[in-house]
């Protein structure tokens, strides 16, 4: 392509918006533009890069043989009523009517119509397993959007869905196709973790999360330093590894603690460290009060708490609403004495205090000397906390060190929770009705590619793995009045493209420097600059991520070009 006839504006300085290093440099390099907040036009080099991203995508499912349809952005509301995600997506669901005043959704997923053609199609075991899949376009109205292409309100999902008549059926594709994502993210060049994560409230049980790991990520990764384990923090589990105290029980004491509200105001005031304390928060899980003692150097992990509790919502107790039930305010609350309708869980770490502290349910009291064996006889232990850096790996291990990861993608055991809110059933080999077993498999191509830039570039640009570079080979023509430079790079030019390369040909009649530095922000993998030397047939060859460069006769061009794309 010449550079002349395409459109690739780009910028010397960073847009005021740009908020992370993708967003910046795809921006810059005119691979992008925002439209409105959380949605982009892809620029001509923009979609050449989703194009490639979408080739390796459709590669590799094609080889575990799902299979490739399309279906509507535009959903009928009524299959969303039917599965109650209608209510239960909220303000992220983007919502409208016709002129007859039908509801629809812009679908932010397809669960409800996929399964509703299952449902339709599909009458007997014969027909499965059955994977199927799509590349398409998505609408959640984040309540953030940011970061440019890494949240928006309009992205790019692939999407698949698995169905199947057993559990071990959905067992074997949700394995081929983690490890087709696998060989996606590899094959894309991307330094990425798979990790166990949430599977949430709709049902589903085994599921991971791929993660990109750059600083940016929005979630963080737990993983262990000796072994394979990785997690999303907001699954890690913890171990019960904790010493249990040997200290001898002394007698539970109140004792005035005025104006101390910080676990580390009270740990001062009281003498003691900040892990002889017991924090506590009050929660409401759907209709039930829940209050929820941790260690005071540990944070409760809300994700575990509602699992735990097998609750649709969980949300901390405002100040003025604890006050009321309990007749304390934050800093004095405590699992001793509370009111009948207040379930008490600790965390596992609680259980080997001795002699510790916690409030009192007074205001401006503590107990001191709490062992919880003696004074919390009621109570429930659970772990429900987050893991930290140098607690021990969940799989005994190593221990446990951070990163944070953007999530690329996920792969879902969702179970029947969909077949069964939509009646998809078939006939099974006993000629018996069954409900249809279901996996479900995303992959962000739009998150993907901010993400890559996230991890290849540079103070000057971006910096494309090979796979998914818009253009393999960037030919420059330095001056372009100059005839036997414009003569030779026409003719590499025609070369090159005859041997089947992608050439993007900077044929603009712009200064050397103005070239170069686009060409950099830009950041195709290979550069040949035509210049001075071409009256002798020689040119510079340069390689944008290792900055190595050298002269080379036009003549040697297609063997060094068949060597590197070797
Ligand atoms: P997140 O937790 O980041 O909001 P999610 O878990 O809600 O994402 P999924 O429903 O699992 O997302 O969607 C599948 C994939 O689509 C994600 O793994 C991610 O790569 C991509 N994705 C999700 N939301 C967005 C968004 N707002 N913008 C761009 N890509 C997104
Ligand atoms: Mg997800």
């Amino acid at each position: 392509m010449r550079q002349s006839k395409t459109l690739i504006p780009t910028l010397k300085e960073t847009p005021a918006d740009a908020d992370t290093s993708s967003h910046k440099w795809l921006l810059r390099a005119g691979y992008i533009r925002q439209n409105f907040s959380g949605v982009y036009s892809f620029l001509p080099l923009g979609k050449r890069v989703l194009d490639k991203i979408e080739a390796v995508v459709r590669e590799e499912m094609d080889k575990i043989g799902a299979n490739e349809m399309l279906m509507p952005a535009l959903q009928s509301a009524d299959l969303w009523k039917e599965t109650g995600r209608w209510d239960k997506m909220g303000e992220e669901l983007i919502r409208l009517h016709d002129r007859h005043d039908r509801e629809f959704v812009l679908g932010p997923t397809h669960e409800e119509i996929i399964t509703s053609i299952i449902r339709d199609e599909i009458k007997s075991y014969k027909k499965l397993p059955l994977t199927l899949y799509q590349i398409q376009t998505k609408f959640r109205d984040e309540r953030r959007p940011r970061f440019g292409l890494l949240r928006g309100r309009e992205f790019i999902m692939k999407d698949a869905y698995s169905f199947h008549d057993s559990e071990e059926s959905l067992d074997q594709s949700y394995q081929e196709m983690y490890q087709a994502y696998s060989r996606i993210f590899e094959r894309l060049g991307l330094n990425f973790r798979a990790v166990i994560a949430d599977a949430g409230a709709m049902g589903g049980k085994d599921t991971h999360e791929f993660m990109a790991l750059a600083e940016v990520g929005e979630d963080t990764i737990a993983f262990s330093t000796e072994s394979n384990y990785a997690a999303n923090i907001e699954m890690a589990e913890v171990l019960d590894t904790y010493q249990v105290s040997t200290e001898e029980q002394k007698p539970l004491t109140k004792v005035d603690t005025p104006n101390q509200k910080t676990m580390q105001e009270v740990a001062d005031f009281l003498n003691h460290d900040l892990d002889q304390g017991m924090k506590s928060l009050l929660f409401k899980a759907d209709d039930d009060y829940v209050l929820v003692v941790t260690r005071g150097d540990h944070e409760v992990n809300e994700i575990k708490l509602k699992n735990l509790l097998n609750a649709n919502d969980v949300a901390l107790l405002t100040e003025d609403e604890a006050f009321e039930l309990m007749q304390a305010s934050f800093g004095s609350l405590g699992p001793i004495g509370v009111p009948e309708k207040v379930k008490v869980i600790c965390d596992l770490a609680v259980r080997s205090l001795a002699n510790a502290s916690c409030g009192a349910n007074q205001e401006g009291v503590h107990y001191i000397n709490v062992n919880p064996s003696r004074d919390l006889p009621e109570a429930e232990y659970a772990d429900v906390r987050f893991i930290k850096e140098g607690d021990p790996s969940p799989d005994g291990q190593g221990i446990i060190e951070f990163a944070e990861g953007i999530e690329i993608g996920q792969v879902f055991k969702l179970g029947k929770f969909y077949a069964e809110k939509l009646g998809a059933s078939y006939l099974n080999q006993q000629g018996k009705a069954a409900t249809v077993t279901t996996g479900c498999y995303g992959i962000g191509i739009s998150r993907t590619m901010a993400a890559i830039v996230e991890q290849f570039h540079d103070e000057r640009g971006i910096t494309w793995p090979a796979h998914v570079a818009p253009y393999q080979i960037h030919l420059l023509v330095l001056n372009n009045k100059k005839a036997e430079q414009r003569e030779l790079a026409d003719q590499i030019y025609q070369q090159l493209k005859d041997a089947g390369y992608d050439v993007l040909y900077d044929d603009r009649d712009e200064r050397a420097g103005v070239k170069f530095a686009d060409s950099d922000l830009i950041g195709i993998p290979y550069r040949i600059t035509v210049g001075k030397k071409a009256n002798e047939g020689i040119v510079e060859c340069k390689v944008r991520q290792s900055n190595e460069q050298e002269e080379r006769h036009q003549s040697e061009l297609l063997t060094y070009f068949t060597d590197v794309f070797n």
